[in-house]
């Protein structure tokens, strides 16, 4: 139940924010997603027949049995053909998924789908709730100032959460290589084999290390999807960007709205393309509420970030003595 509260907060826990709300939406169907692809058999690796599933189908190289007999030339051109378009062309499909995403929206995907983005940023709300900083370690300028009540409750959902997230995940994510079905049984029976035991320990204790000490660290520097998706945003010239209105820069009331906003510790109003930022647009309902609905100096759109000509808008920029506050 209080687990339940907690999350109704985490939803919710700034009147107006429509944005937030849109991507709470979008994270939590996509955790969905991610639990249900093992189960429906849209995407799996099955350890014990050693078979990828695709859309409940088994995936194979397609090689008649005793290929390895056939020692010609066109046998191993054969060999060669498949190897080629069943495994490597498909995994780079796969892979070349990252960088066109980047390419065209950004890190849009980190902000508005990724579970782990999720689960750091619900990490932030307890630890906000039970320190007054989102940081275990130590207060950023950054931080939200909110006051510290029913400490004990979010304590006790903080720990909770610590037990209930990481175990549900193991099981969830153990089953993209152990048949979900087989995982069931041996929870239903308490009788797990040593692989099944492994999967979820493991995954749980990465969750536990990662959602507590790491967090948004491991977005900026360590994850490879995010940096695929980071560097090609960076040269993008159409990828989604946080804009700014630099025209209106004197209607800024220096309120800092924009700038405890933003969990990935990124500037709104230096106006820079910023690689860490993920296109979240929590700055904008910041300023929003800060300066009206649809008076705030922020907008998410495709393309160059600042409103004004590239040239204009770095003079006023620089120009700006506000904006190094
Ligand atoms: S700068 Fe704004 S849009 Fe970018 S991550 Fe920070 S809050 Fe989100
Ligand atoms: S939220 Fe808007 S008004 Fe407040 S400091 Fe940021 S840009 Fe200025």
């Amino acid at each position: 139940m209080t687990q339940v509260i907690a999350a109704i907060h985490w939803l919710c826990y700034k009147k107006h924010m429509k944005l937030t709300g849109y991507r709470r939406t979008t994270q939590i169907l996509f955790i969905f997603f991610i639990f249900l692809m093992p189960v429906l058999n849209i995407f799996r690796y099955d350890t014990d027949t050693h078979d990828l599933i695709i859309f409940c189908n088994a995936w194979s190289l397609g090689l008649a049995p005793g290929f390895s007999a056939d020692h010609s030339s066109l046998g191993a051109f054969h060999i060669a053909m498949r190897f080629i378009l069943k495994a490597i062309l498909p995994w780079l499909l796969f892979l070349s998924l990252f960088p066109l995403l980047g390419f065209l929206t950004g890190r849009f995907f980190c902000g508005w789908f990724c579970p782990e983005g999720a689960l750091f940023e619900y990490a932030d709300f307890l630890t906000l709730k039970l320190l007054g900083r989102r940081n275990l370690f130590n207060k950023k300028p950054n931080d939200p100032v909110l006051p510290l009540h029913n400490r004990l409750r979010y304590g006790i959902i903080a720990v909770l959460s610590m037990i209930v997230i990481p175990l549900l995940n193991g099981v969830a994510l153990t089953g993209y290589l152990v048949a979900p079905k087989t995982i069931w049984n041996q929870i239903v029976t308490w009788n797990f084999t040593f692989g099944v035991k492994a999967g979820i320990i493991g995954v749980s204790l990465y969750m536990i290390i990662t959602a507590v000490f790491v967090r948004h660290v491991l977005c900026r520097f360590v994850c490879a999807a995010g940096l695929m998706q980071m560097l090609f945003g960076w040269i993008s010239p159409v990828s989604i960007r946080l804009g700014m209105d630099t025209a209106r820069i004197s209607a800024c009331t220096d309120c800092k709205g924009c700038d405890r906003a933003c969990f990935m510790n990124v500037t709104p109003r230096k106006n820079k393309r910023d690689i860490s930022c993920v296109n979240c647009g929590t700055c904008v309902e910041a300023c929003n509420e800060e300066l009206g609905m649809g008076k705030g100096l922020f907008h998410l759109g495709f393309g160059q970030g600042c409103t004004l000509p590239r040239e204009n808008c770095r003079n006023v920029v620089k120009g700006e003595s506000t904006l190094s506050a």
